[in-house]
């Protein structure tokens, strides 16, 4: 019997010197999808917007839509934690929230459609919102599928596992028939992969979080999230600086605003304005607000990038850094 024809195979275009990274789960907590009435108003703004606006008239819709808001025409997405990151022919996958089902999905048009597939998934840590989408990321039940698991948690499979247990989810693990490695990375330590290399930093978060910094042709992206900075760990705030620095891409936890931050300490998250205080000690070139809190709408996260920007042009004028927003979708190279 001939094989399934390679050509179909659609292969991600990226250049060995290249570091693409694209977010598929960007919500922090749990699953926030846009109510009904979210995009109701949406609606009824943008129709009152074109038909009764001046600046409009004579313009083609698509140009008329270059000018309308990305929070008023789109939305930030209310998917949990997903990132994916292509380098050097490799497929890191940055944690497995409900994020990880849609990139399942855009996997299966590629080589894992035909059980050929390999990736490495790097979990910060196992709360929810950080492992919920694993069961249902479909590449994981194809035979001849490759997936390295990695952590800083020697009892990941374990972790897992529960989770899949049939008192919180039909199915168990092993009804996914792609090959399954677990690996453990040591605690603040680098490790040398073909193409890349990765460093973690523990993290303080309610059962501890770990950051990941890779690096790949003298390009770093980190990945940083679920972490509080209070005055129980100021002293940590000089590791993160040192483990930060001169970083090209930063996805930072900014899952609340100042005051809020203020309020809810111990919670285990940050703001913004703690993102860009270290990023500019650190020299990051661009900080990626992520994790925003379920309770927050398009509007005000569209509200707290300003006010981002804002704080930065203020405390730090000279400052080159550049501030932008997660969204489902969003695709950066390095
Ligand atoms: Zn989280
Ligand atoms: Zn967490």
């Amino acid at each position: 019997m001939s094989e399934e024809p390679e050509k179909n195979v659609k292969k991600p275009a990226v250049p060995p010197h290249v570091m693409k990274i694209r977010y598929y789960g960007v919500r922090g907590s749990i699953p926030t999808p846009l109510l009904p009435q979210h995009i109701e108003k949406k609606f009824q703004y943008l129709i009152t917007k074109i038909l009764t606006s001046k600046n409009f008239k004579g313009l083609t819709l698509k140009e008329i839509f270059k000018q309308i808001p990305f929070y008023l025409k789109s939305t930030y997405g209310g998917n949990s934690p997903c990132i994916l990151v292509q380098v050097k022919g490799n497929i890191l996958i940055f944690d497995a929230g409900s994020g990880i089902r849609e990139l399942g999905l855009d996997l299966m048009k590629q080589e894992f459609g035909q059980g050929k597939g390999k990736a490495k998934i790097f979990f910060t840590h196992t709360h929810w919102d950080h492992i919920q989408g694993l069961p249902f990321f479909t590449p994981i039940f194809i035979p001849g599928n490759q997936f390295e698991f990695y952590s800083c948690f020697p009892d990941l499979e374990e972790r897992l596992k529960e989770q899949h247990d049939s008192r919180y989810f039909p199915i168990n693990m092993d009804i996914m028939q792609a090959d399954r490695i677990f690996f453990s990375l040591k605690k603040n330590e680098s490790k040398d992969f073909e193409g890349f290399t990765t460093k973690t930093m523990k993290l303080n978060h309610p059962g501890d979080s770990y950051a990941y910094r890779i690096e790949a042709n003298g390009k770093t992206f980190i990945h940083s999230t679920d972490v509080e900075f209070n005055d129980k760990n100021y002293d940590q705030m000089f590791e993160t600086i040192e483990f930060f620095k001169n970083a090209d891409i930063l996805t930072f936890d900014t899952q609340y605003t100042f005051k809020e931050s203020v309020s809810k300490v111990d919670w285990g998250h940050s703001s913004i304005q703690i993102g860009i205080d270290i990023a500019n000690h650190s020299k990051v070139k661009k900080v990626v607000l992520f994790h925003y809190d379920p309770t927050y709408s398009d509007q005000k996260i569209d509200e707290i990038v300003k006010i981002g920007i804002s704080y930065k042009n203020t405390i730090y004028p000279d400052s080159e850094i550049e501030i932008i927003p997660s969204y489902e979708g969003l695709e950066l190279e390095i």
